[in-house]
């Protein structure tokens, strides 16, 4: 094993300032990560490295393998294992990272503060029974969804690195070892707050709920009640957030409370899948054999989530207790308003509208409803939209979305704006291109088995254009054959 070395990659442009080590002992233990065997620079995002103030050219060479695989600890890093706790399909446990190392929060020349976590780094005291490493498939996986929902402009984790590391994790199979580098706003999760919750913490809660307002709602912070707003802002980000998810067809899969992060961006590219056909019951985890993270089911889980949040935040909302219950319940409760209103104004654009009626509502779900019986693409149906020939597209030959389309021309009619601008709008609300599951699996297997990332790299151009519709992605548009079988995901851990 080599040893580990420190204060290196200077000149790369490190520039660490460690806040959540100034937070309680309890929500972290300090640990390096565990060094590996002989790592390989697989897959590295310039783009994101120079807009972090990283230097590229320093950075994707044999220096930065041994950087993003932990073996050379980067200039100020201090890094931790971040503890937090977790509602898991409804069952509440103690976890923390049990497979990730936090080397420290990156500020960029804009002055943006950015988590820099190595996953798959290894054992820590929060590694359970697991052997604290990431396989390579699902690395690249989680680097080209993330990588795919920051271009399609959706609140994101976002991917940095992946290093092969040359050693051998044992899954079902014996698979390459793997450690994806993740840069976040922050790793704070409704699931920091329970665990602090669930351990009596309130000296601990209001220096991570103060931590949570000062770097993610400064706006928040001579509110009258902080804590309150803090709930209150924290659901606008979900609410915002899962509408999104929803308008481009995109299953998390794993809406455990451990995996809804504060700030609002999309964390934890597990079992996630985006639905080619449209129907709402969708799932794709292998796990979820209920259907609790389904498509049509995701508002629902976020609000259940926030709930548990609320509960988490009861000491600092009211000094007395039934006082607390009463302010989070009432919340609580106007998430479904939040999401609607959130969802709708989203699909009003993707139908082109920019005013509104009171009949709008009717008209999205007659499209859905038309979209479910005719197991219409999702992507391709709403992105037919733009198209000046949409009555002849393929799309819309079913007898149901033919009858809908004549009734939402009329609707066009009643605004002042021109078609033309509505199909601006669509074509900037409605993307061209998702990361079908068929294609995910096809570079995922050229670039695990065979050792060819160009597929993959192909795959993570185009998707860093969705909007765009260029003839050459034809093929990256086709929804997948009848005879695939219903794709399955699996958590990959
Ligand atoms: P996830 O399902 O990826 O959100 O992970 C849930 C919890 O399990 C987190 O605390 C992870 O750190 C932990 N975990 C997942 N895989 C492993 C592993 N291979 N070794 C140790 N801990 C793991
Ligand atoms: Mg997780």
């Amino acid at each position: 094993m080599p040893s580990q070395s420190s204060a290196e990659g200077s000149g790369a442009g490190w520039n660490f300032d460690n806040s959540y080590a100034s937070l309680p002992d309890a929500l972290y233990v300090r640990m390096d990560p565990v060094p590996v065997r002989a790592p390989r620079l697989v897959l590295f995002n310039r783009e994101l490295c120079e807009s972090l103030g990283l230097d590229a050219r320093t950075l994707d060479t044999d220096v930065g393998a041994s950087i993003f695989s932990g073996n050379l600890l980067p200039k100020g890093a201090q890094p931790m294992a971040q503890a937090y706790a977790g509602h898991q399909f409804g069952s509440f446990t103690m976890l923390g990272d049990g497979r990730a190392i936090l080397l420290g929060e990156q500020i960029t020349p804009q002055g943006e503060r950015f988590d820099i976590q190595l996953k798959g780094s290894g054992q820590t005291p929060f590694s359970r029974r697991g052997d604290g490493r990431a396989a390579l498939g699902p690395m690249l996986r989680e680097y080209l969804i993330s990588e795919a929902m920051h271009g399609l402009g959706i609140p994101t984790t976002r991917s940095l690195a992946v290093v092969a590391t040359g050693e051998m994790v044992q899954r079902e199979t014996t698979l390459p070892g793997a450690i994806l580098t993740r840069v976040a706003a922050s790793h704070i999760r409704v699931g920091t707050f329970e665990y602090l919750s669930a351990r009596g913490d309130h000296e601990g809660l209001l220096a991570l709920a103060d931590h949570v307002l000062a770097r993610h709602f400064p706006a928040l912070k001579d509110y009258a009640h902080p804590y309150l707003g803090l709930l209150q802002a924290v659901m606008q980000r979900q609410a915002s957030l899962v509408a999104k998810w929803l308008q481009v067809g995109f299953i998390h899969g794993v809406m455990n409370t451990d995996n809804m992060s504060l700030c609002g961006e999309t964390i934890d590219y597990g079992p996630c899948a985006f639905m080619d056909a449209y129907d709402p019951d969708t799932v794709f985890s292998s796990i979820d054999q209920g259907g609790r993270y389904a498509y049509g089911n995701q508002p629902q889980m976020a609000q259940w989530n926030l709930a548990r949040f609320g509960e988490a935040l009861l000491p600092l909302l009211h000094e007395d207790p039934r006082k607390a219950i009463e302010l989070a319940q009432e919340a609580i409760q106007a998430f479904p308003v939040l999401f609607r209103s959130a969802w709708l104004d989203g699909m009003r654009a993707k139908l082109g509208l920019f005013t509104r009626e009171p009949e709008d509502l009717s008209l999205v779900k007659e499209l859905l409803a038309a979209m479910q019986e005719g197991q219409a693409d999702y992507t391709n149906t709403l992105r037919a939209l733009a198209s000046p020939a949409v009555a002849q597209a393929p799309e819309f030959q079913a007898q149901g979305l033919a009858e809908w389309l004549n009734r939402w021309q009329v609707r066009l009619t009643r605004q002042p704006e021109s078609l033309d601008m509505g199909r601006s709008l669509i074509r900037a609300q409605s993307p061209a291109l998702i990361p079908r599951n068929h294609l995910v699996e096809e570079v995922l297997e050229a670039a695990t088995r065979h050792g060819d990332y160009a597929p993959l790299e192909r795959l993570l151009t185009v998707l860093s254009r969705p909007y765009e519709e260029r003839p050459e992605d034809a093929p990256y548009r086709q929804p997948p054959g009848p005879s695939v079988q219903p794709y399955q995901t699996f958590c990959g851990t």
